[in-house]
């Protein structure tokens, strides 16, 4: 096979993610249709495809297609924010069936389960997935759905997909991975084992913190996806045709923003790895964390996302906050501004994460300037 057989790169598909020049006008640039209603041959048929906007649009079916090619999936349903995607997940279960969840999971994620969905009788367990014994204990005969999300936010713990998909495989129990921090520009869940793969789009794929949107990919159209897509497509928690436009822009320039975003972060874990008042930096690219080897086997690179913790607790925690600059205060994450957050006072009331925990999003400034706002913030 000669290189120019080859299928394109990562980069090359996600530059040109969602991109067919309009066939009336010739623009490089595809529309936004704002239409909500599609017309009908004289013989009743749909002949684009489309009758209702709900149920499906161009820009959503842009966006949709992009997702699918970018993670390796045969579909992708997109929803108005991470959480719309995970509802439609959870409402494609059935009362009385169980799901494993990592003890740290997304905190809307958890707060989703405890009060949304314990009263509609589905039932679940976290537990510490990075344990893949505790992982297997985890199971019960109605188990339906093993979730996770590597590297974990805020945390940054990281779970062997490919081991946690063997396990699920063997069992016959779908595994949906939550690839929002990674994303597929350096890990690519479907090709370690997983079914579902969610995201919100909301953050890196988006990545200028001026759009709100969710997804899930599958690695099968039938089945369980099924059930997710009739449940988007009824339901009707899906973005409008702005929101999908924005998310398939941000998508083109992804694979370049990862590579700052990584780039930056490990240079800022470095220089706070040796930080006087700085207990502990939890990123994957040290070599001193826990899930290092495995982040090396299953990501290309370390991500832009990384947390501390400092000395003297919430109440420094959130002056060194206070002193930043550079660095908004705010919550979210993927941005190309860089952010900083004490997080437990965020979560609310299931919150695990330690009071003196700050996590910071890096973004795309020069690490210089990060480094050194960091510097007279922890002084
Ligand atoms: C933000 C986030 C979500 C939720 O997505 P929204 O778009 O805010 O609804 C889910 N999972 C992770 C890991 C996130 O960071």
């Amino acid at each position: 096979m000669s290189d120019s057989d080859r299928a394109p790169r990562f980069e090359t598909l996600a530059a040109h993610a969602g991109l067919h020049p309009d066939p009336v006008t010739g623009a490089a640039v595809p529309p936004i249709h704002l239409a909500t209603t599609f017309e009908r041959a004289a013989d009743g048929s749909y002949p684009h495809g489309y009758i209702y906007a709900r149920t499906g649009n161009p820009g959503r079916a842009a966006l949709e297609g992009a997702l699918a090619t970018l993670e390796g999936g045969a579909a992708a349903a997109a929803f108005g924010s991470g959480q719309a995607a995970a509802l439609a997940v959870f409402q494609s279960l059935s009362p009385g069936d169980h799901v494993v969840a990592p003890a740290d999971v997304y905190h809307g994620v958890r707060t989703l389960l405890r009060d949304q969905f314990e009263r509609w009788g589905l039932a679940f367990t976290f537990a510490d997935l990075t344990d893949a014994g505790a992982a297997e204990r985890a199971i019960t005969p109605r188990t339906r759905l093993i979730w996770v999300e590597t590297p974990s936010n805020p945390l940054l713990r990281v779970t062997d997909i490919a081991a946690l998909a063997a396990l699920a495989r063997a069992r016959g129990i779908p595994l949906l991975v939550d690839n929002t921090w990674a994303t597929p520009a350096l890990q690519r869940p479907i090709a370690l084992g997983a079914d579902l793969v969610l995201h919100s789009t909301t953050k890196y794929m988006g990545g200028h913190s001026d759009v709100l949107g969710g997804a899930i990919v599958a690695r099968d159209a039938a089945g369980f996806f099924e059930r997710i897509r009739t449940f988007q497509q009824t339901g009707g928690a899906v973005p409008g045709p702005f929101d999908c436009w924005l998310v398939t822009r941000g998508l083109r320039s992804l694979p370049s923003r990862m590579r700052t975003h990584c780039e930056n972060a490990a240079r800022v874990a470095e220089f706070l790895a040796g930080r006087k008042g700085v207990t502990a930096v939890h990123f994957p690219g040290l070599p001193s964390h826990p899930g290092h080897a495995i982040a090396r086997r299953q990501m290309s690179a370390f991500g832009g996302m990384l947390s501390i913790e400092v000395t003297g607790g919430a109440e420094r925690a959130l002056a060194v906050a206070g002193r930043v600059k550079v660095f908004l205060r705010a919550t979210s994450l993927g941005g190309t501004e860089s952010l900083i957050e004490h997080r437990r006072s965020v979560e609310g009331q299931y919150s695990t994460t330690p009071e003196s925990l700050l996590r910071l999003s890096i973004g795309l400034e020069h690490p210089d300037d990060l480094i050194a706002d960091l510097d007279q913030a922890l002084t």
